[in-house]
């Protein structure tokens, strides 16, 4: 095991028929144990509940993907104190070998790569490459963060004080709640888990009810590959009933949160009020949603910004944080960028995932309803130039979806969708459109296409945004290559996959220790 370098996992080239036979197979084994029953895992045993819901496949809702137990505040309860009593124990793993288990985790989803796909494709809607790219980012967080723990193992030199010998020492808080969504069921759970528990922490995992066959499988691996009982427990149920009690809860130390900007703000308030017995301030790391911009100039390669502004627009149908739903075209190019991408984009075909389509159905029924509603909202803001519509067949589909003459205060150009919406926005020169990319309460991601230098130079200090992508598309964060975490209303600016990430989860010690000479 080599600890001393980092290298980002390669993708699976599709292209290849050895690769879609062996992702053909993966399909065929887990959809042979679709429909099953399986628990929650508390302290490395089941846990059952009478009370149970499904997951299903958006893409063919009649599929049942399996059935879970709906979880109680009394299975919090021992999820706490299960992770309370492996705390004892694994915060006094040695660094080293908790960073080595890491990579060893990382082996494990190389193995059950294939079955980690094929899931994701059934469960959450991925297309194949957008999962093989979870995946790997699944395997780096593991692997990146490993490489972080030695770092930090090694405390920080402070300045010298004569008679003393001073020491700066990193140290883990102790029970954390980790609450995660449903559009990165791998990426996000794993980048909160690894970082967690790489510091000494212990995890009570409350993932998104839209994936517990996929948190399942990842406390399949954690068990395979020798994680300690109670270090990761696994609890199901209603975000606000099973998420509001875990993360109120007196005896956790921290919330590890990504997910909606109104949940977020409740967690924030949660953490934030003392519960009876609780006698510490609990850290919040807390990444939520975004309405993000990306800004077409005049210099601008067009055929290049429509291509990488359809990627981040439509890409797993527009449900990332990261995606583009607002282009601010300037308005010499306006026109043309205007018919260049709906000519496109009418012609993006859609279908099931399943199937090696690019473009599948959204989550569920909740975000199908809430995304048409915008839709209709958008035909009096704007106008519709793509899109707008449903196929006509089972699944949540809707056609990727463009309105243009979009007011920048419209509701379509203000509010997170969460689908495969763009507004296009038209800007009078280069300041105007970075004041319209910048008025929003959000600022996690955004982009610029523009030969020009000055144009380049200024957005890289007066966008406001903690992810900014110029000439690419602002979607696809590579761990250790592009941190991840935006400012204002889009989150805490905790930057998963960059050095400064694991520090959320430790909590440092200075001794100071007189030298008799
Ligand atoms: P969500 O509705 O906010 O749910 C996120 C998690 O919180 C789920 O596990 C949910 O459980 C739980 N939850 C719901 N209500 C809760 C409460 N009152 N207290 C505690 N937990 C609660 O978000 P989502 O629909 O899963 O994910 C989409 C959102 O996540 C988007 O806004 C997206 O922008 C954001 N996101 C941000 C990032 C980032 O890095 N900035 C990355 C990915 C996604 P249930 O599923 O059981 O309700
Ligand atoms: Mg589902």
């Amino acid at each position: 095991m080599n600890l001393s370098t980092y290298k980002q996992e390669e993708f699976i080239d599709f292209s290849q028929e050895e690769n879609v036979k062996k992702l053909q197979e993966a399909f065929r084994k887990v959809e042979a144990q679709f429909g099953q029953y399986a628990p929650m895992i508390i302290d490395g045993k089941r846990v059952d509940r009478e009370d149970t819901f499904v997951s299903i496949n958006p893409n063919q809702p009649s599929q049942v993907i399996g059935q879970y137990p709906v979880g109680t505040p009394e299975d919090v309860d021992r999820a706490v104190e299960a992770a309370e009593k492996a705390f004892d124990s694994w915060r006094r793993v040695p660094p080293v070998d908790r960073a080595a288990l890491c990579v060893h985790l990382a082996n494990l989803f190389r193995k059950y790569r294939y079955e980690l796909i094929a899931l994701m494709v059934l469960e959450v809607g991925k297309s194949w490459e957008e999962a093989d790219a979870e995946v790997a980012e699944g395997i780096d967080h593991f692997e990146y963060i490993a490489r972080e723990m030695l770092r930090y193992a090694k405390g920080r030199k402070l300045h010298p004080f004569p008679g003393e010998m001073n020491e700066y020492r990193y140290y883990p808080l102790g029970v954390g709640a980790v609450i995660s969504p449903w559009n990165y069921p791998i990426g996000i759970s794993i980048g909160m888990i690894s970082a967690a528990i790489v510091a000494g922490n212990t995890v009570v995992f409350k993932p998104s009810s839209d994936c517990p066959a996929i948190s399942q499988f990842l406390m399949k691996i954690f068990e395979e590959g020798g994680l300690p009982p109670g270090v990761v427990n696994l609890v199901y149920g209603s975000g606000s009933i099973v998420g509001e009690y875990l993360a109120r809860h007196p005896r956790i130390k921290f919330v590890g949160f990504t997910g909606s900007k109104d949940v977020g703000q409740k967690i924030a308030l949660y953490a934030a009020t003392l519960s009876e017995g609780q006698y510490w301030f609990k850290r919040t790391i807390l990444e939520l949603g975004g309405k993000n911009a990306i800004i077409v100039d005049s210099s601008a390669d067009l055929e290049e910004a429509v291509n990488g502004i359809m990627a981040a627009s439509f890409g797993y149908q527009g449900q990332k944080c990261s995606a583009c739903s607002r282009a601010v075209v300037l308005e010499d190019v306006y026109d043309q960028f205007v018919s260049m991408i709906s000519e496109k984009t009418n012609k993006m075909e859609v279908g099931p995932v399943k199937e090696h389509y690019f473009c599948g159905a959204v989550i569920n029924k909740a975000g199908f309803d809430k995304i048409l509603g915008y839709i209709e909202i958008g035909k009096q803001e704007g106008k519709l130039v793509a899109g707008g519509e449903t196929l006509d067949r089972e699944g949540y589909f809707i056609k990727p979806t463009i309105f243009v003459d979009v007011d920048e205060k419209a509701r379509i150009a203000q509010e997170e969708i969460f689908g495969p919406v763009l507004s296009v926005i038209k800007a009078k020169d280069f300041d105007d459109a970075l004041r319209i990319a910048n008025n929003t309460i959000y600022g996690l991601t955004g982009g610029v296409y523009s030969k020009n230098p000055y144009h380049l130079s200024k957005a890289k200090d007066e966008f406001y945004v903690g992810n900014l992508y110029l000439n690419r598309k602002n979607t696809g964060a590579w761990i250790g290559s592009h941190p991840f975490g935006g400012y204002n209303m889009s989150g805490t600016n905790s930057k998963l996959g960059g050095p400064d990430y694991l520090l959320n989860y430790l909590q440092s010690k200075t001794i100071a220790q007189k030298v008799s000479l």
